[in-house]
């Protein structure tokens, strides 16, 4: 069985078209179907991986070593699957695929054209997965009406007109404004948007629409109307107060039977309603857990999205809630505003700007014996923390930062040296590292093997491990021996330090042990104080 749900975007961008996708695909995923979703990115970047945050937000990172949107990490989450290389596309890749195979005489003298040639490529990407699930839902990036978007547009037309009416499902999703002045929510954009998208050729089975105040009965009729579906296939998408309750939400609504029943398909078990449940359960605390975010992109949330959704798993999971702040790493009075937070956490990042500020809040969570836990680029400060203040090594560095450094604590990988180009060539992907014995690495993963995703290119020096070991800092995992994936602090409830990226391995069912063992001892040292 090979079934296809396409989810498109109209009127503005940022709709939740994933949470959209991901939560119909949890739905029939509770229906007993095996369920995956393949994202298209209308941009011409080969992947995000070269992006400013500011433009795209977390660079999530598949354990096959793809760079991708973050909305791959959404997949993972809601799903509990793992995504690949085949989860993510962008023009960029496919137009690079196209010119390849031109290059390589494959076209045989054609003159290659965006129909047919890429459009043809995009519909082999969205059988991608056709083997390995029963629906593949893909999800088109962007907002109908871009001119970048159209190639893929015209794909899902071709496919859907090449493939049987009961193998594909098409989801339009859009805004229904609420003008305040009017107390009244409008319908034209998304009639507009449906337009458009049926100019192009593609009438969709179902218009989810994102609002803010419900819709009623007498707009869901006009909406369905003017837009050519069924009543009932015109969803209500209110703001949610948890992204996890909208499964529920369109449950109530009967998306799941509607999408079914189009697709000609059975539920292969019976509905299991425990996952709403145990979701709810999530929401009920008797206890907020404060959590320091050091970085640099304190105003923007989505560019540490995956660390911001492990600590409130990990905090529900322990029946807290986390408050998290986003500081700036920069910030002058950054010292000062620390006091005021149960744990701080050191996320990861590439170049210097902040790098001081980091720290220097390293130096306090050590010093006042917070828990602390560096990612990436977090732990590398963690390590030129302890050279700097315990080890006395005062100039200590990153080759990143100060490649003529006397102590470099942290240098290029040796497979980094020579890399010229800066797209797709860092350590990437899952790794496998072997934990030491009784470190507290070992008590919360329970196991002395464990893989974990990598996005670097850089590495504690092995050089400098034995002085730092003398101040009490110890490697508690290596890749292969050689390799130092985690540190941790003696004399210290909690401060780790890990190489990898544990934010990208969390799911609402499953908190990470690294994130939970962390909130745990702030919750622990709380009580404590109290
Ligand atoms: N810039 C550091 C490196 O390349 C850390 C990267 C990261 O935090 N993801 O090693």
């Amino acid at each position: 069985m090979s079934k296809y749900i396409f989810i498109t975007g109209g009127v503005v961008s940022s709709l939740g078209k994933g949470i959209s996708g991901a939560s119909i695909g949890k739905l029939l995923q509770l229906h007993g179907f095996k369920v995956n979703m393949i994202k298209f990115d209308p941009y011409i970047n080969v992947d995000p991986g070269t992006m400013n945050p500011y433009q795209h937000g977390e660079v999530f990172v598949t354990i096959d070593g793809a760079e991708a949107d973050l909305d791959l990490g959404t997949y993972e989450r809601f799903l509990d699957v793992y995504t690949s290389k085949a989860n993510t596309n962008t023009s960029g890749d496919i137009y690079r695929t196209v010119i390849d195979r031109e290059r390589s005489g494959y076209y045989n003298g054609a003159t290659v054209q965006v129909i047919p040639h890429i459009t043809d490529e995009i519909k082999r990407r969205f059988l991608a997965l056709k083997d390995k699930c029963d629906i593949s839902i893909i999800e088109i990036g962007g907002t109908v009406g871009d001119i970048e978007g159209l190639p893929f547009m015209e794909a899902a037309r071709q496919f859907q007109l090449e493939n049987k009416k009961e193998d594909i499902f098409s989801i339009h999703v859009t805004l229904v404004p609420y003008i305040a002045g009017a107390h009244e929510l409008k319908t034209k954009p998304t009639q507009h948007s449906v337009n458009k998208l049926r100019e192009i050729g593609i009438s969709p089975d179902m218009i989810i629409c994102r609002t803010e105040h419900h819709l009623d009965k007498s707009l869901k009729k006009k909406i369905a109307l003017f837009c050519n579906v069924r009543e009932d296939c015109v969803v209500d998408a209110m703001d949610a107060h948890s992204i996890y309750y909208i499964p529920e939400a369109f449950y109530n609504q009967k998306v799941d039977t509607i999408v079914m029943e189009k697709l000609k398909i059975k539920p292969k078990m019976k509905f299991d309603k425990a996952w709403f449940v145990k979701i709810k359960s999530f929401g009920k605390f008797s206890v907020v857990v404060k959590v320091a975010v050091v970085g640099k992109y304190a105003d923007l949330k989505d560019a540490y999205k995956s660390i911001d959704e492990s600590l409130n798993i990990a905090a529900a999971a322990l029946k807290a809630k986390a408050e998290i702040n986003y500081l700036d790493a920069e910030n002058k009075g950054l010292l000062g505003k620390l006091k005021d937070y149960d744990a701080i956490l050191v996320p990861g990042g590439f170049g210097n700007r902040g790098v001081e500020g980091k720290i220097r809040a390293i130096t306090d969570a050590r010093e006042n014996k917070i828990p602390f836990l560096g990612i990436c680029l977090g732990m590398q400060c963690s390590v030129i923390e302890v050279a700097r203040n315990l080890a006395n090594l005062k100039d200590a560095n990153s080759m990143e930062f100060c490649e003529a450094t006397k102590h470099p604590v942290i240098k290029i990988l040796d497979e980094q040296k020579n890399v010229k180009y800066v797209g797709g060539t860092m350590r990437l992907g899952s790794y496998k590292s072997q934990l030491r014995k009784n470190t507290l690495a070992h008590k919360l993963y329970k196991s002395l093997e464990i893989e974990e995703r990598h996005r670097h290119r850089y590495e504690v020096n092995p050089e400098f491990v034995e002085l730092l070991k003398k101040v009490g800092l110890y490697i508690s995992a290596y890749h292969k021996d050689v390799l130092p994936e985690i540190i941790e602090m003696k004399n210290h409830p909690f401060f780790i330090g890990v190489q990898f990226h544990p934010e990208f391995g969390s799911r609402p069912m499953r908190p990470h042990p690294l994130f939970k063992g962390f909130i745990n001892v702030a919750l622990l040292n709380k009580k404590k104080q109290q």
